[in-house]
């Protein structure tokens, strides 16, 4: 028989996470409409992103629970590929572009959609002879300084990009942006002044929003013509939140990941007793401690000490001491008849928000569930 962990993902819980998006979105557009009297408004189209093995969740499980999405983003060539292959027909954007001239071939076959961020991509791009024209974004670096063209650079390559569009080499030609404040309290103002300033009179789709700029300034997104405005969420998508302060089930957000145990052992500890490496938890009155089928080989976090919650039997109690590599400990104390094979969940539908383990572990949920170790087997329910 295995050990007793596994991690269930639930597809509904994608499907119904992106249709809270969708939600939220159109009610942005109907109040821009509001406003507006007289210009038609339409909602944002989304790109789900599933980089990171759909943020650890699989990326068949993402494509089957974010079929309803105009698009799927992501970074690896060979991912975009298999998404075609097994009959994904919508957009796909390859989020980073494409890192060689050879990796062309494959944008274009199967007919992906590609970010431009430098001079050397569009370089690539200028000397390839496509079969069918490539639908690209041209990124603009408007403060994040990771990709993109700087400000003064931008105008210049956009033109590039334009002749390379006249060409037949170039088809749709968007404009993007990624905030690296939407979550905080500097926002995106900034930035999004920026990306206005420089490209915002130039003609194609826009896409600047990734969750925490779609669930916080959705308005900012909503356009007058239909495909004219993408946003990227991600981590939203999964049912964890992107901001350190709002939960995501108070957006109405579903956790798609449940990591689940069971106990395997229990210890009745004595005051002064001690439990797991470097003793880190001694028992100050009699305490029983059972012990998990969970360990940072697993993908739980090892630096979520005493504390973290966790739910044992549905009832919500406490990690103990330090987490090992295949084993953690658990305050028993208010489940006094959890025996051994009782169940325990480490977070998820059942459990604590992975976002509350990730706080306890000085973490986000974000890497929580991109680290899920391939060794926990894997469970899809519809
Ligand atoms: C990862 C990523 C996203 C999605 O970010 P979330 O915070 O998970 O919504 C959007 N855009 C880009 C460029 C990204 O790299």
């Amino acid at each position: 028989m295995p050990r007793p962990i596994s991690v269930t993902i639930s597809v509904s819980a994608l499907a119904h996470n992106l249709g809270v998006v969708r939600q939220h979105l159109d009610q942005a557009t109907a109040a821009g409409a509001a406003r507006s009297a007289g210009t038609p408004r339409v909602p944002p189209s989304i790109w789900a992103v599933i980089k990171a093995h759909g943020y650890g969740h699989g990326i068949e499980q993402a494509m089957q629970g974010f079929a309803q999405a105009d698009g799927l983003a992501m970074l690896d060539l060979a991912e975009a590929a298999h998404c075609r292959e097994s009959g994904w027909g919508k957009p796909l954007l390859l989020l980073e572009g494409y890192f060689e001239p050879d990796d062309l071939h494959v944008v274009d076959r199967h007919r992906l959609t590609t970010v431009v961020h430098c001079q050397p991509q569009l370089d690539m791009l200028a000397r390839f002879r496509p079969q069918h024209p490539l639908n690209i974004f041209l990124k603009l670096n408007t403060g994040m300084n990771r990709l993109g063209f700087e400000p003064g650079a931008y105008r210049q390559a956009y033109r590039h990009a334009q002749e390379l569009q006249a060409r037949g080499v170039v088809g749709t030609l968007g404009r993007m942006t990624h905030f690296a404040n939407a979550d905080g309290p500097q926002g995106i103002a900034a930035q999004h002044d920026v990306f206005r300033r420089v490209a915002g009179d130039l003609p194609g789709p826009a896409s600047v929003c990734n969750s925490a700029a779609t669930l916080r300034y959705p308005e900012i997104a909503v356009a007058d013509s239909p495909a004219a405005s993408w946003v990227r969420p991600g981590i939203c998508l999964y049912g964890a939140s992107p901001f350190f302060d709002t939960d995501a089930a108070s957006f109405g957000l579903r956790p798609a990941m449940s990591l689940r145990s069971r106990i395997i052992a229990i210890q009745a500890l004595q005051p002064g007793d001690t439990v797991g490496y470097g003793s880190l938890f001694t028992a100050q009155a009699p305490t029983r401690v059972g012990v998990v089928a969970c360990g940072y080989a697993d993908g739980y976090p090892r630096h979520a000490g005493t504390g973290t919650p966790i739910v044992v039997e549905g009832v919500r109690t406490r990690v103990l001491g330090r987490v090992s590599m295949d084993m953690l400990a658990v305050d028993l104390t208010p489940v006094p008849d959890a025996s051994i094979g009782a169940p325990v969940s480490l977070w998820g539908a059942d459990g604590p928000s992975v976002d509350e383990v990730a706080q306890a572990a000085g973490t986000i949920g974000y890497e929580l569930l991109c680290a899920l170790a391939p060794r926990v087997p894997v469970r899809t329910t519809p």
